[in-house]
């Protein structure tokens, strides 16, 4: 049991004094300031285990107090959480600067109160049993964390220098996606960049870990009923002890991660280890958090570039995008003397499709050209919605054979497809193709007026036809 804690409370408004006290005092011993001078004073006389403190107070105000506290050798191992009103994001940062250890914000929210002080004061708790190694270990882990900015290197520090002052077999940091793979992130018998994926049903020790959210501590995996369903593939292995933490931030499994680290010995997490690992998980909390936010900037960086260049109906390119393509495949073209074909076409009497099936089905024999397109294009080929039913490819390095050749497979495939909501209809297309080859014409808007005139010969000729003027005929 041992005595109860002590916990200051700095505030100048006598109302949040009293809401504090009032969620507090039955755990703790509370003391009361009204100032930063106080809380200094009070603090070097009762050495409180936390300090809650309010950011805007006449006098000295926390963040001054924070300075103070964090810079002198006796008070500054004492956690500081900071009160901030939820406008002012700059008392936050500035709190944070000044060596706060977290901060809350106005109004009180009774649950949170208590998440944050017990979390605290846990943390705290762990630097008990450690030897001295074990603190410069962790000094030396948190000042290199701060100079990395690569959250994945930081992950495999962690992991290899965990490995190296605990005697441990295995070391890891892995994360679970939304398929129920293990991911290991970082491993201290892994090559750094490959991830490997993992079944969690041959995990039951990080399954468990990620239901209770709590630490899962096997001390003998031979004869610990939760790996009794993996007994026969962990008969082999040159562990006997394993300890999975997940990895916690603001009182939530963050991307659930998990620290795990499997030991030689008989009985081999010790206090000493179990702290150490918890320590490691909490250093390691943040470094995660900005790689799963790197990751999900990224995405969605790439899906909105993707976003702004596709037409939303056929995914295919839009417009403005086969456009900038083709102005840059046209100066390159004319500069280093290589073929570069255009075909457009249009669908035959559209008009008539949607007057009978109405503009739904019309929407889904767009979409369904577009796959059929993207179906038959090559790699280099640039496939796009030119406008409502007119479609577009751009051929790269492709001479009158070869454009004619796909504008006869996408003629075909299109006519000779059964659109499962036009029963018995058959779709067909008008197609006009020009080339650009040994500097036949002038400019870009040549090149395209040529298609588009090819397009409206071939309407002319009958449809379900192509038109192409050739110059190497
Ligand atoms: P033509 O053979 O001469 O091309 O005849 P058409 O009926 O296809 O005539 P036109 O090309 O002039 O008309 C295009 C029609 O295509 C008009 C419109 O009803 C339809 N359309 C254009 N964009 C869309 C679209 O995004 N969705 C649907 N469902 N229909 C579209
Ligand atoms: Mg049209
Ligand atoms: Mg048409």
């Amino acid at each position: 049991m041992g005595t109860k804690k002590k916990i200051l409370i700095v505030d100048d408004e006598p109302f949040f004094r009293e809401v504090l006290i009032d969620i507090l005092h039955e755990r703790f011993i509370v003391i009361e300031a009204r100032d930063g001078f106080e809380a200094v004073s009070l603090c070097h006389e009762h050495m409180p285990n936390l300090i809650i403190m309010d950011v805007e107070m006449p006098r000295k105000n926390g963040i001054e107090a924070c300075k103070i506290l964090k810079h002198e050798p006796e008070t500054r191992k004492i956690p500081i959480i900071l009160f901030t009103s939820r406008s002012k994001k700059k008392d936050m940062v500035l709190g944070l600067k000044a060596g706060a250890d977290d901060y809350i914000t106005k109004p009180i929210y009774t649950p949170e109160i208590i998440a944050r002080v017990d979390a605290h004061l846990r943390t705290k708790d762990f630097y008990s049993d450690l030897e001295h190694k074990d603190l410069r270990f962790l000094l030396e882990i948190t000042e290199n964390i701060s100079a990395i900015r690569n959250p994945m290197t930081i992950l495999h520090l962690i992991v290899e220098k965990m490995a190296e002052i605990i005697d441990v077999a295995r070391c890891s940091i892995v994360s679970i996606n939304d398929k129920g793979e293990i991911i290991v992130k970082a491993s201290n018998d892994l090559d750094c960049q490959e991830e490997l994926k993992l079944d969690i049903s041959k995990y039951p020790e990080i399954q468990k870990s990620l239901e209770s959210k709590q630490a899962v501590i096997i001390n003998d995996i031979k004869s610990d009923p939760l790996m009794a369903s993996v007994r026969e593939q962990t008969k082999e292995l040159t562990y006997n002890s394993i300890v999975v933490i997940p990895v916690i931030k603001k009182e939530s499994v963050i991307g659930t991660f998990f620290l795990r680290t499997a030991s030689p010995f008989k009985n081999g997490i010790t206090d000493r280890v179990y702290n150490l690992c918890q320590l490691i998980a909490n250093i390691s909390a943040n470094a995660l958090e900005n790689a799963i936010l790197f990751e999900s900037v990224q995405a969605a960086q790439k899906y909105f570039e993707e976003m702004a260049i596709r037409d939303g109906l056929t995914n295919l390119y839009n417009h403005r995008y086969f456009y900038d393509r083709l102005e840059g495949e046209f100066s390159r073209a004319s500069r280093y003397a290589t073929p570069l074909s255009l075909i457009f076409f249009d669908i035959d009497d559209f008009k008539r499709i949607n007057d009978i099936y109405g503009h739904t089905r019309g929407d889904q024999v767009l979409k369904k050209i577009g796959q059929l397109m993207k179906s038959i294009a090559r790699e280099s080929d640039i496939p796009a919605r030119y406008g409502g039913e007119e479609f577009a490819v751009l051929l790269p390095n492709t001479g009158e054979e070869g454009a004619f050749d796909l504008a006869n497979r996408i003629r075909c495939i299109i006519r000779d497809h059964e659109f499962v909501n036009l029963p018995g209809e058959q779709i067909t297309i008008s197609s006009g193709v020009s080339t650009f080859v040994n500097n036949n014409y002038q400019s870009l808007n040549e090149l395209v007026h040529r298609a588009d005139e090819g397009m409206y010969k071939a309407k002319n000729q009958g449809k379900d036809k192509i038109s192409q003027l050739r110059v190497n005929s």
